[in-house]
């Protein structure tokens, strides 16, 4: 669900995923690595929304730019879940350094550190350009 690139229309698709079980009986669920386990939202939906509270973008003008479908409702509350996901190392746990950090600055340490991973030049890249190339290249 959401967006797959900079500008694309938000929507919503349903994925089959392959499932594995290990001789030790656990299973592993396999996706597409454009979305991450037991999110609803495609990767770069998360990291364009972070990008998006870091500046200072209204929860319903994100909703309506990278959630398919309307709604009367005022904030967006999975932007609160990613945030605390990130804080409890369940999304994104290879990013440090960011313990004491809450709400905005949260989201912009964690979108920053995303367009870090992607190598490309601050120059010729927007910053959400860079944010997408960046949680493409790494993991979830
Ligand atoms: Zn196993």
């Amino acid at each position: 669900m959401g967006v797959i690139t900079l500008g694309g229309r938000p929507v919503a698709m349903s994925i089959s995923c392959r499932r594995y079980i290990c001789a030790c009986g656990c299973v592993m669920l396999v996706v597409p690595r454009e979305l991450s386990s037991w999110r609803r939202y495609t990767l770069v939906t998360i990291a364009l929304a972070l990008a998006g509270v870091a500046a200072c973008e209204s929860a319903r003008g994100l909703r309506a730019r990278l959630a398919p479908g309307s709604t009367f409702e005022e904030g967006w509350a999975s932007l609160r879940r990613w945030l605390r996901a990130i804080t409890h190392g369940r999304l994104f746990r290879w990013i440090r350094g960011i313990s004491e950090l809450a709400g905005r600055r949260l989201a912009e340490r964690a979108s920053v550190v995303i367009a870090e991973t992607s190598g490309l030049d601050v120059r010729s890249c927007s910053f959400e350009s860079r944010v997408i190339a960046g949680v493409m290249s790494s993991s979830s």
